[in-house]
């Protein structure tokens, strides 16, 4: 599902929207040297995909947003609830009250904070069958997911597509981040490592997440304040300036290391083999786990009509619905389904239930 800000700009009621002028919003970004006026004109010409907009998404589409950068394309498959509000920046309690998809209420609020970007909200699980269409407009893509699943898909996509990308995370304390520049994307610098000539496979076991580790919020602003501060230098065109290394930081105990990421390896698979096994689907699952106690099944490729759905499930359960998802809850579980027929299965891990929860009550 596609919103834009141009069509539905959201205005707080009430308050007159004037355009304000450039010169003075941005006045203290232009007078640092290392932007200035030319800076802050290429900013207004950049293209940035957020890809998830939890916590780092949120902080780090806010900070973008406020610097002038002219076009955000958002991309989220969750929608906001109770306990995003610690540390997700951009939400309030309307939004977790009514269930809003993040990628919405990130849209709506980054059009009253700088109503002269334009954002582009997709809600929507990234995928290699989606992925160009998703990514194309944007010339720099920030990871602000949190799986590595994503991560290789963006990986081999930046490979392919010659577009840098951003590593950033945060879990705990704890915070990371690395800058990825393949070929075609170093400008004036050498190509960077990527992903897998650092990680060659996938984390596998089990992997700290928020849900079983917990996470402070100044974790994921540190991350994202890393973040946004390599962004500015590439989109203003001073790649040279980028950081290569991996950076890491325990915010609470103080352990900080930063190590050389160097050049691409040659033996890699993906940007020196150039086989790309995320982004041709190999392997992927339909059902995935995605932390706190839920599901995500995404096999169905087929559209489903939410007012029929909640007609007919309203008499089996309790049913919201706010236009752009539904959720059914029928205790112990909630089943949220997207108008693309996705679904968020909450109230178990059990895929083998999850799937037969949508069989039953969405359809097979
Ligand atoms: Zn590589």
């Amino acid at each position: 599902m596609l919103l834009e800000s141009d069509a539905l700009a959201a205005p707080r009621s009430g308050v007159a929207v004037q355009s304000l002028d450039d010169r003075e919003r941005y006045s203290r970004q232009m007078l640092f040297p290392g932007i200035g006026q030319a800076g802050q004109a290429r900013l207004s010409a950049g293209r940035v995909a957020v890809v998830g907009v939890g916590a780092t998404g949120a902080a780090t589409a806010g900070l973008l947003a406020r610097a002038g950068v002219g076009q955000l394309t958002l991309v989220d498959r969750d929608f906001v609830e109770p306990s995003n509000l610690q540390r997700q920046t951009l939400f309030d309690e309307a939004d977790a009250l009514e269930a809003l998809p993040k990628a919405e209420a990130a849209r709506r609020q980054l059009a009253r904070i700088n109503s002269s970007v334009r954002v582009v909200a997709y809600i929507a699980d990234l995928v290699p069958g989606n992925i160009e269409a998703l990514l194309a407009e944007s010339d720099l893509l920030l990871d602000c997911t949190d799986n590595f699943e994503t991560r290789y898909l963006l990986n081999d996509y930046a490979v392919v597509s010659g577009k840098p990308w951003i590593y950033a995370a945060a879990v705990g304390a704890f915070a990371a981040t690395m800058n990825i520049l393949p070929r075609g994307a170093a400008l004036r610098g050498e190509a960077t490592a990527c992903l897998a000539c650092i990680f060659p496979s996938m984390p596998s076991g089990n992997v700290e997440t928020c849900d079983t580790a917990g996470i402070l919020s100044t974790a994921v602003n540190y991350a994202a304040s890393l973040q946004v501060t390599e962004a500015l230098k590439y989109l203003t065109g001073q790649a040279q300036l980028m950081r290569r290394t991996l950076i890491s930081a325990d915010l609470w105990s103080g352990e900080r290391s930063e190590i050389a990421t160097g050049k691409p390896r040659a033996d890699c698979e993906v940007c020196g083999g150039r086989i790309f096994r995320a982004l041709s689907g190999e392997g992927r699952p339909h059902i995935t786990l995605c932390g706190r106690n839920s599901v995500q099944i995404h096999e169905h490729h087929r559209p489903v009509d939410l007012l029929e759905l909640r007609e007919r499930l309203s008499k089996l359960g309790t049913v919201r619905s706010n236009g752009m998802l539904l959720r059914f809850e029928r205790s112990p579980h909630t089943i949220t389904v997207f108008p693309d027929g996705r679904a968020l299965v909450q109230g178990t891990t059990d895929i083998g239930l999850a799937r037969s929860l949508y069989a039953r009550f969405i359809g097979s």
